[in-house]
């Protein structure tokens, strides 16, 4: 990027940003504005983010001419639309806002859902109540679609209908270059197959659209009891888990509630033990599978009902609110009395353990199944996925949860695989938890396709080499 640039002698400098502000519409927040520093906030709020500036684009002009700026001035860009998945990579980078980009379109008919790259997965929720039909919705609302979806998309129906980045159906993006391109089965396969799991390296996404899938009735909530009866339910859920039908989703967890005052009484500051369930069908169904948890004693909550689509959210009833965070996750070949044993002496009574959620998702289904024409994920063979996450409310806890998290890698370290989904990588991970060579370096060959310049990154670590190919230093400061 240049330096300043006078504009004439004797009268201000015009700076590169000077040059930005010109050409868009939307709100810049820049070094040095009030309103810099919240805007350059992620979701994740102790993930240190120091853009160049933030852009708040305002419609798909913006994002052209913002990406076309950038290639004018030697900047990378990047789309963060909340941050869930900041990983803290945005020094010198220009942070683009896509919240402004919205729109629903659905067609029952068709089966599918456009959405703008601002909806978050709550809002195409609720526009999908009362259709029978749903998206490849996660547990938490405020992601947005596109967002959750481009890197995996690990929904409560994956098991029933696979991965969230297998039902895109087609893209609309900004390339590196600032060209506008639209992906699909016939048009730019390549790059199409590339966004699928690829994610936000190949440019700037405006629209994409979903395929949708049968849920005239969804049964779900949790099922908790207190944190003494961990290794009964993790040993439960395991039993019920091998024989399960697709239609069943199960999540086990162990929680601790904060001290705080906004948390009903009952259960503040308090750790318990839970199974979340969605099941794609009818409540008689659903109890009859869910046996073996009505025989273990001790329940202390059960929220489990038929669950409009708009409300998925209530299901694991996660903060939708921006916090702090420190997360470990690793794919498990399989939950045996061994790895029961360590995951309860971690997280489980008495432990003490400082970590909010400690989270077993089952997996399996047809999330270990290639659908044809599939994108660049990938399937997922292991049958478990384990998250844990803690809240570092004051810096002090950072260690000690660091500790704990480390304490939970070796829970399971002779039952994991060895890899880590793409959307649960934590900052600075090694791309290589998820990606094999092979399909990285084709995922190379795309960018190249896309972004030969390397205009775009991702806050996923997922190329081989991402650096910039220019020999420009560094942006300097405008
Ligand atoms: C508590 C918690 C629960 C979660 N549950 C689930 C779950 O159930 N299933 C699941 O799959 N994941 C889950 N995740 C992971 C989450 O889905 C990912 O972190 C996701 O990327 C967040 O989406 P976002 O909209 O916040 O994206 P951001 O974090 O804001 O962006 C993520 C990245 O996506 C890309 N991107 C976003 N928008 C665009 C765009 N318009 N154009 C190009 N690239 C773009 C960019 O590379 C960006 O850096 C969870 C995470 C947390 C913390």
């Amino acid at each position: 990027m240049t330096d300043t640039v006078p504009a004439e002698a004797g009268t201000r400098t015009h700076t590169p940003l000077d040059d930005l502000r010109r050409r868009v519409s939307g709100r810049l927040h820049v070094p040095g504005d009030d309103s810099y520093v919240p805007a350059s906030l992620a979701w994740v709020v102790n993930v240190p983010q120091h853009p160049l500036a933030v852009l708040e684009v305002r419609d798909a002009d913006d994002v052209i001419a913002a990406v076309r700026w950038a290639v004018d001035h030697d900047v990378r860009v990047t789309a963060q639309p909340t941050g869930h998945g900041a990983n803290g990579t945005l020094e010198g980078v220009l942070l683009l806002r896509t919240r402004a980009l919205g729109g629903i379109e659905v067609d029952v008919q068709r089966r599918t859902a456009t959405v703008g790259a601002g909806v978050k997965a709550g809002e195409l929720a609720a526009a999908l109540d009362g259709t029978g039909l749903t998206f490849l919705a996660g547990s938490n609302p405020d992601p947005t679609v596109v967002g959750m979806t481009i890197t995996g998309g690990i929904s409560w129906f994956g098991r029933a209908y696979g991965l969230g980045s297998d039902s895109i159906v087609s893209v609309e993006l900004v390339d590196g270059l600032g060209r506008l391109r639209r992906l699909s089965a016939t048009e730019d396969p390549e790059l199409f197959w590339a966004v699928r799991g690829g994610g936000g390296d190949f440019g700037v996404i405006l629209r994409m659209e979903v395929a949708l899938h049968p849920a005239a009735t969804i049964h779900g909530g949790q099922l908790m009891w207190p944190v003494e009866r961990m290794r009964e339910v993790l040993t439960t859920f395991r039993d019920v888990t091998e024989s399960a039908p697709d239609a069943l989703t199960l999540w086990f967890q162990a929680i601790t509630f904060p001290p705080f005052p906004e948390v009903p009484e009952p259960l503040r500051g308090r750790s318990f033990t839970s199974v979340a369930v969605a099941h794609l069908g009818t409540r008689e169904e659903a109890e009859q599978l869910l046996a073996p948890f009505r025989a273990v004693d001790g329940l202390v909550m059960d929220t489990l009902g038929d669950v409009p689509i708009g409300q998925l959210g209530t299901i694991a009833n996660e903060p939708t609110d921006p916090m702090p965070g420190l997360q470990r996750s690793r794919l498990l070949d399989r939950l045996d009395d061994t790895t029961i044993e360590a995951l309860t002496a971690v997280a489980g009574p008495g432990s003490g353990s400082p970590l909010s959620v400690v989270q077993v998702r089952h997996l399996g289904g047809a999330f270990t199944r290639t659908p044809e024409g599939a994108g660049s994920h990938g399937a997922v063979r292991e049958p478990y996925s384990l998250f844990a996450v803690g809240v570092p409310a004051v810096p002090e806890l950072v260690p000690v949860i660091q500790t704990v998290l480390g304490r939970i890698s070796a829970a399971v370290a002779g039952a994991t695989s060895g890899r880590t989904l793409l959307n649960f990588l934590e900052a600075g991970e090694d791309p290589s938890l998820w990606w094999d060579a092979a399909t990285r370096a084709r995922l190379g060959r795309a960018k190249e396709l896309a972004d030969p310049l390397r205009t775009i990154v991702s806050n996923r670590p997922t190329l081989v080499d991402d650096r910039p190919v220019r020999t420009t230093p560094s942006p300097v400061r405008c």
